[in-house]
């Protein structure tokens, strides 16, 4: 199948192919034909399967073959969780669209209103936006939802889980319910389901792979590891692997920074991203990495919502991640596309539990092995409970006991937070946060029954 049999107006396929497109991926020969023809689309695909193209290839179809609309004015909005995803795809309208003359502009948090303010008043036709700031603009009536015919959702199931549905459910009352809604997610939950059902008019489902099935193309290696000797394998898997570009996923902000200095102590070109960082220094910190100035990049799981490189080859999960959704976001960070990629998962005594998670998820048992080659007897204290590993390890001699006396998870939960609130708007809780996650999740359903 080519992209000229989709339905796509010539000046859009030129653009594709000038991007560097041969053909369309399985989502995109899904969907596409259906959202040109005005459908509604539910895709269920997973992160590295193109869904991006899928939902902005026909917006820039319908927005160009409307001879009669008003030039530039807003006529589709993209909903995304994160400003590093509300980059990414403003990238790609720009890319496909290259050949045609629509304006687009992504608005999110934490940068100055006023660049934003000023491209508004200038007319644009797509706005690809985080939620927080979106309803900022819709208070300022700096941006009027009233002329949208296009609405996406995407990482629908991302959105709940960082506590962004009531304002996403605030911002579709103020949009026209004649419009055409495409809603995008890894995994259909009943949450997602439910707002599907509410918000989409007979939609196209459309699902590709499993949802719970990480993209093929990677390679799954899980190691166990004492917590203590984690950052001496990583070193020694870098200085005797070839690898070209790496992202390594840390728990904790304060985890990313450490892991980054002893890399760069150790002469390996490393630099951390995470909500502490302004967004100048992440963009930075970003393009470095892309551009190859460092070999490693490490990131928290916020920061790296979205983050679209091509030819990263390997992933590590230096801490192995407490949920099983954010297993399969981590990895699909490599082998985008049809590329192939390792993930590497480092597995303490006590994150065997989590590995199980991720195991009963994807419906797979792995094999937890030793690293070929590293002595691991060199450890030197027991192991305890990844909190306090983690706390003694960081903290020596720096207010040690008040780092004891809280748990682990405690600290992890205000992280992602802070993450959250710095990325955009959390109607949550500060409470909800602290609960453990099944608590949250029946929270959740419980608010969302109707009365
Ligand atoms: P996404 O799932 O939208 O984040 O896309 C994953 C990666 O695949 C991105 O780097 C895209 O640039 C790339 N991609 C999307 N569609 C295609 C295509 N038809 N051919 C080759 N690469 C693609």
């Amino acid at each position: 199948m080519s992209f000229s049999k989709l339905g796509l107006n010539d000046k859009l396929v030129q653009g594709i192919l000038a991007t560097g497109y041969t053909a369309p991926t399985i989502i995109q020969s899904r969907a596409i034909p259906a959202a040109v023809a005005g459908r509604d689309v539910i895709g269920c695909a997973q992160t590295g399967t193109g869904k991006t193209a899928a939902f902005v290839l026909p917006i820039l179809n319908r927005l160009a073959a409307d001879p009669h609309a008003k030039h530039h004015t807003l006529r589709a909005l993209v909903l995304t969780p994160t400003r590093e995803l509300a980059q990414q795809i403003e990238e790609s309208v720009t890319a496909y669209g290259r050949f045609m003359s629509l304006q687009s502009l992504a608005v999110f948090g934490g940068v100055n209103i006023q660049n934003q303010l000023k491209r508004l008043r200038r007319g644009i036709d797509i706005v690809i936006a985080t939620p927080g700031r979106l309803l900022d603009h819709i208070e300022r009536r700096s941006i009027d939802l009233s002329t949208i015919e296009v609405l996406v959702l995407d990482e629908a199931d991302r959105m709940f889980d960082m506590g962004f549905i009531q304002d996403v459910k605030k911002i579709i009352s103020k949009i026209p319910a004649n419009r055409q809604t495409m809603m995008f997610s890894a995994t259909m939950s009943k949450e997602v389901r439910a707002l599907t059902a509410s918000i989409q008019k007979h939609p196209e489902y459309i699902e590709v792979g499993e949802q719970r099935k990480p993209v093929e193309t990677v390679t799954q290696h899980f190691y166990s590891i004492h917590q203590e000797l984690k950052i001496d394998l990583l070193i020694h898997i870098l200085e005797t692997t070839q690898m070209e570009s790496v992202l390594v996923f840390s728990r904790t902000k304060h985890g990313a920074d450490k892991i980054s200095h002893r890399l760069e102590r150790k002469g390996i070109k490393s630099i951390a991203i995470h909500s502490n960082r302004t967004q100048a220094q992440r963009q930075r910190a970003l393009a470095g990495f892309k551009h190859g100035d460092y070999k490693v990049l490490v990131a928290t799981d916020i920061a790296a919502r979205g983050i679209d490189v091509e030819g990263i080859s390997h992933v590590v999960n230096f801490d192995t991640p407490t949920f099983a959704e954010d297993y399969i976001h981590r990895i699909g960070r490599t082998a985008r596309a049809t590329l192939k990629g390792d993930a590497l998962t480092f597995v303490s005594r006590s994150e065997q539990e989590y590995l199980r998670k991720i195991e009963y998820f994807i419906g797979k048992r792995f094999e937890l092995k030793k690293y070929p080659g590293f002595d691991d007897t060199k450890r030197r204290t027991p192991e305890t409970h990844p909190a306090t590993e983690v706390r003694k390890h960081e903290h020596v001699g720096e207010k040690k006991r008040h780092w004891e006396s809280g748990g682990d998870q405690s600290r992890v939960w205000k992280e992602k937070r802070e993450e959250r609130e710095r990325s955009g708007h959390s109607n949550r809780h500060k409470s909800d946060f602290q609960k453990p996650f099944r608590k949250r999740r029946r929270d959740t359903r419980e608010h969302k029954r109707p009365a």
